[in-house]
């Protein structure tokens, strides 16, 4: 009887432990849903480093360190990037802005323990084939912004042919017998990036740890997924493009990604991009 009378209260107790368990997909909702209020908590933060105090006091509590580390770069570049934009009206601020995202980004994607085992070298160019390339509309008005600044006018009517090309390319590739034909990126020339300084934070937090893997999965009917890639370069890279995204968000200006082709055909377009950028237009809506 006593026996009996345990097993019922082990089955009580598995029964209100079951009831606990998240149902299939709830777990991971409910990571996101996580991650999200503590992002919220970290933008509510007098500063970055009462930000970076917040998520030292989770890393005691438990909170992964890889976890607080990549918060930590997104708060860090959510701070910086309100600070800049809180300034004023001044247009300039979105070369401040996106420079001072792309340094950090860089500086952060330079620590990760697989640095030195990276393949990614100068001239090879696997991953400038992708079908999409995504950047933040702050990216893409600063990109057209330094194109103008560092391309003669030749140059910059060849990369719009370009843009028009791949545009045109990516809407006969869209049918089935030639889905899988590589598509250079518009600012690839000779097999490197036209505007490498500029490139947006995807292609920052984008490396290989394997050449010959690049050289296949790339091709046709291949898959980038196949790559060995520096997770941690990957990881920190969109940290920081959410912090830069979700302050330009906060401060009331487009913080969404597009794709870079349509995108910086339409900002190369317009003289004025830059002041309608920070007057909140939404310009690239029919870049997604
Ligand atoms: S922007 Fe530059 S680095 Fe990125 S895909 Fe295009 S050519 Fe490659």
């Amino acid at each position: 009887m006593n026996q009996n009378l345990m097993s019922r209260a082990e089955r009580r107790r598995q029964e209100k432990a079951a009831r606990k368990q998240p149902a299939p997909g709830e777990g991971a909702q409910a990571r996101h849903l996580n991650i999200q209020a503590l992002k919220a908590q970290l933008q509510q933060a007098a500063s970055p480093q009462e930000a970076q105090q917040i998520i030292s006091a989770l890393v005691v509590q438990g909170l992964p360190p890889a976890a607080g580390e990549e918060l930590a770069a997104y708060a860090a570049e959510y701070h910086e990037a309100t600070v800049v934009l809180q300034a004023g009206e001044d247009a300039e601020a979105v070369t401040t802005v996106v420079d001072n995202a792309h340094a950090w980004a860089d500086r952060t994607i330079d620590r990760s323990p697989e640095r030195d085992r990276r393949a990614c070298r100068a001239g090879c160019a696997f991953c400038c084939y992708l079908p999409v390339v995504l950047a933040t509309a702050a990216e893409i008005v600063h990109l057209a912004t330094w194109l103008r600044t560092h391309c003669s006018p030749e140059e910059l009517a060849a990369l719009r042919q370009r843009l028009a090309d791949r545009s045109r390319q990516s809407v006969t590739s869209a049918s089935p017998s030639r889905a899988q034909t590589p598509l250079p990126c518009a600012l690839l020339q000779d097999d490197r990036c036209m505007a490498y300084p500029a490139r947006p934070l995807k292609c920052r937090g984008w490396t290989s740890l394997r050449r010959e893997a690049c050289e296949q999965a790339y091709g046709p009917g291949q898959s980038p997924s196949q790559v060995p890639a520096d997770a941690y370069a990957f990881v920190m890279g969109n940290a920081v493009l959410n912090g830069l995204s979700d302050s330009a968000t906060q401060a009331g200006l487009d913080g969404a990604s597009y794709d870079l082709t349509s995108a910086l055909a339409r900002a190369l377009a317009m003289p004025d991009i830059v002041q309608r950028w920070r007057n909140g237009e939404r310009l690239f809506e029919a870049c997604r």
